[in-house]
């Protein structure tokens, strides 16, 4: 040998030197992840970590190598046995999307194949952007318009608040920024808004006070009423009305505003229109309850989020703008490193001037094989499916006299309490946050609080392809059992 074969032969790499221990482990840890699906309604829907578990997560960084198969062992023991919980039968907190097997797999072959998603001419990119028109076909969009996949919806309203921005800010705002514009914006949105359109304007540079907050009629929808009375008053004060943002499933209680009366209030008044459809966009598929959000294809922009109505793995939001040009001109910039070439690698479109990450994930893989294996019509009728629980649910507490329905259920989110004669509205705050706790703490159900008109209320929201209707009888056995037992042995 040569000094520089040498030198070859001694080169490091990550790969390991014998690739059959590999395939055993990893078949081990197949088998072992499909046992943990196949069981997961055997396991408590959450529990508490010891001392001893917690502890692990303050080892410090590791020096020295490990057997694979170690590593697997520290994960099985310290880290599966412990998860969020959102992939149980029973977790209804805040709002998210279950996850799913095929989808798993697809994380995992889109790690093997290992593309970057910033762009380039390869069967990813061709991927990538086949899910985005999916989305716009599922929507209702037209195929002219353009999208981007993003870590979620909270980055998708982003995308969709920087297009307004630029396209109504009357100056050249990539070049000049906010402080050139001739008049303040102005964003309007009901008082029920997510708390992800706050960072945006903050982020955006127009502030939080940019943004609106309307009030919301008795259904929590947007009046429409005082959006106008709000558009007209901040014209006359100077500002320049610039987007109105529909929100298509409120977090609170899934309020849908009346989208096709927005839209038109767009037209009128020259906003932009946008729609957080994060909880309801999908509901276009949803061959019961589609009539929900119609008028919601009018608008300029839609975030929707993937890894809520779709079950896709974390992370998997998605962005659509109706006129592609004014998306590609809010984020495309081509430095002299990324130049397109005639042909080859280069060659292929930059999914990177879509957004504002430079090197993206493949996270169309995960999305595309689930939707292949099921068909997006199954996708749909899971929605519904969804929906009827939620009504199940519904029915449950207002036949129930100690319980009390607290919003109307329009949609997969149900809020209500637990009765408790007499209390003031700090006490059933109290008793009724007990309730969630101790059936989180039991393993029974995850569900989570919220204030609604002022008041405070458990809610229920059902986003969760595991979910069956006798894991709602349950929960109402469970809380009335807990109520019980939480009343008695509370003084007065
Ligand atoms: C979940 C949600 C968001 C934020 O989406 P992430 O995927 O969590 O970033 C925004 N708006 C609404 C209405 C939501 O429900």
């Amino acid at each position: 040998m040569d000094s520089l074969q040498e030198a070859a032969a001694a080169d490091e790499t990550l790969d390991p030197p014998d690739w059959t221990e590999v395939e055993a482990l990893s078949h081990r840890i197949v088998d072992d992840a499909i046992a943990y699906l196949k069981d997961v309604r055997e396991r408590p829907a959450w529990r508490e970590m010891s001392a001893e578990v917690r502890s692990f997560f303050s080892a410090p960084l590791p020096r020295s190598p490990a057997p694979a198969a170690d590593v697997y062992d520290d994960v099985a023991r310290n880290l599966m046995p412990y998860p969020m919980g959102n992939i149980h039968p029973r977790f209804w907190s805040w709002y998210m999307g279950s996850s799913n097997f095929t989808g798993a797999l697809g994380d995992f072959l889109a790690a093997i194949q290992g593309s970057n998603l910033g762009g380039g001419n390869h069967a990813a990119g061709l991927m990538d952007k086949q899910v985005v028109n999916w989305m716009k076909e599922m929507v209702g969009f037209p195929a002219s318009a353009s999208g981007t996949l993003v870590s979620g919806g909270s980055m998708a309203n982003i995308i969709g608040l920087t297009v307004a921005r630029n396209v109504k800010a009357g100056v050249d705002v990539r070049e000049r920024g906010v402080g050139a514009m001739p008049k303040p914006l102005r964003y309007y949105a009901s008082d029920q808004v997510h708390s992800c359109h706050r960072k945006a304007v903050e982020a955006l540079g127009l502030g939080n006070r940019a943004l609106r907050r309307i009030s919301t009629d008795a259904g929590l929808r947007i009046d429409i009423a005082a959006l106008k009375a709000a558009i007209a008053e901040d014209r006359e004060a100077g500002f320049r009305p610039a987007c109105v943002i529909g929100t298509a499933g409120t977090v609170n209680t899934g309020a849908v505003d009346d989208l096709q009366a927005l839209a038109s209030v767009a037209a009128e008044e020259d906003l932009w229109f946008h729609v957080d459809g994060c909880i309801g966009a999908l509901i276009a598929i949803a061959p019961e309850n589609r009539s929900l959000v119609a008028g919601i294809e009018q608008a300029d922009s839609i975030a929707l989020d993937p890894h809520k109505s779709l079950h896709a793995p974390f992370e998997a939001g998605c962005a659509l703008v109706r006129d592609a040009s004014q998306h590609r001109n809010t984020f495309a910039v081509t430095p002299e490193y990324l130049e397109s070439t005639p042909r080859g690698l280069a060659s292929g479109e930059w999914l990177h001037d879509y957004g504002l990450q430079t090197s993206r994930g493949f996270r169309a893989l995960k999305i595309w094989m689930a939707l292949k294996e099921h068909g997006v019509e199954k996708f749909g009728r899971l929605i519904d499916q969804n929906i009827a629980q939620a009504r199940h649910l519904t029915r449950l507490i207002e036949a129930e006299p100690a319980l009390e329905l607290m919003s109307p259920t329009i949609i997969n989110i149900v809020s209500f309490r637990h009765r408790l004669d007499g209390a003031s509205e700090e006490k059933l705050k109290a008793f009724n946050t007990e309730i969630m706790l101790r059936l989180q703490e039991e393993g029974i159900a995850v569900l989570s609080d919220t204030t609604v008109q002022g008041r405070h209320c458990l809610r229920v929201a059902i986003a969760n392809h595991r979910t069956r209707r006798d894991d709602l009888d349950l929960l109402v056995s469970e809380v009335l059992r807990l109520g019980q037992e939480i009343a008695a042995a509370t003084p007065g």
